[in-house]
């Protein structure tokens, strides 16, 4: 999807055509497609030090110009929403991914009030929740002291965002866990950017009892095979993500941990920005957007009914008069 400010036709969190220059919300892979060294980029600092840590692209820093800002979204380190005025149809927000409650490692989100805000759709219905974050680290810092003196524990999580808040939980009651190699790396970028996180390398890791290893989902089986023929007891596995509300995961464990916002949470977000019109983006987009109208909000699914279109001067939208809270 295209947007339109002061010149620059801007593509959202992906290739678009007919675009000069990307907005890359933050470094999460699901919102670099297309994203290559040297391409032009509205991007924050944290997030450009992620792109290359994580995936070895250099960016081209674009110069953000005054009809844009770049507001924090607290989902990640570095991300942001894009607020623009647009002549045509004052000012819109692009949400990316976000998450309302206050994250010691990713911000506050900032909400500003828009005439049109495109929001993101990860978890559109009304009925899945989450708990509240303390309450999830608290219980997985539980399980480490109950049930990791006599065995190794394995837990997966995402390796921006989720491993550094588990880093976090696993400081403050006193673990150092030995984290995999890519987690090691963002890790890095968090401690540049004034966060203290202490950790050590697998590979590193000095002879030691048990230990809480920390890596990405997909390896923890693998590590808790190498563990326990290495060692002899067979590790405790967990796996800690949003979508543990919705999915058995197989392992022993598992924590749902999420740096989106719920439904509800969308709503205060979406009653805070208090936007004339709503346009729903993600794979759950046509799903949101009804759910959104059941509760009497303008919404629409942006990519199928193309409502979002960029004219020369700005974003045009669909049914302008019609827009509010029907
Ligand atoms: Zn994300
Ligand atoms: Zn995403």
């Amino acid at each position: 999807m295209v947007i339109c400010s002061s010149g620059y036709r801007i593509a959202l969190d992906g290739n678009a055509k007919g675009s000069n220059v990307n907005f890359v919300s933050h470094a999460h892979s699901d919102h670099i497609s297309g994203i290559k060294n040297g391409t032009a980029t509205f991007a924050s600092e944290e997030t450009r030090e992620l792109l290359l840590a994580r995936y070895g692209i250099m960016v081209k820093e674009e110069p953000i110009p005054k009809s844009i800002r770049l507001l924090n979204a607290g989902h990640i380190l570095g991300s942001k929403q894009l607020y623009a005025e647009t002549e045509e149809s004052g000012t819109i927000i692009y949400s990316g991914d976000y998450q309302v409650r206050d994250s010691p490692l990713s911000g506050k989100l900032e909400i500003r009030n828009a005439d049109a805000l495109i929001i993101d759709s990860t978890y559109p219905y009304p009925d899945i929740s989450f708990d509240p974050c303390e309450e999830v680290l608290s219980n997985i810092q539980h399980l480490v002291r109950t049930k990791g003196q006599n065995r190794d524990i394995v837990l997966g999580a995402g390796c921006i965002g989720k491993a550094q808040e588990l880093t976090k939980a696993l400081n403050e009651i006193g673990i150092q866990p030995i984290v995999d190699k890519r987690i090691g790396d963002i890790n890095g970028v968090y401690e540049r950017h004034g966060f203290r996180l202490d950790y050590c390398r697998m590979g590193d890791a000095p002879p030691r009892g048990c230990g809480v290893f920390l890596s990405e989902p997909k390896n923890v089986r693998h590590i808790a095979a190498e563990l326990s023929s290495s060692a002899g007891a067979i590790p405790i596995t967990a796996v800690v993500t949003g979508l543990a509300n919705l999915y058995d995961f197989g392992y022993d464990f598992q924590f749902a941990l999420s740096d989106h916002a719920d439904f509800n949470s969308a709503i205060e977000y979406i009653d805070r920005c208090s936007p004339k019109a709503i346009y729903t983006v993600g794979k759950e987009a046509a799903a949101f957007a009804h759910n959104l109208r059941t509760y009497g909000y303008n919404a629409s699914p942006a990519r199928n009914a193309n409502q979002v279109e960029c004219s020369s001067s700005g974003i045009s939208l669909a049914s302008a008069e019609n827009r509010g809270k029907i």
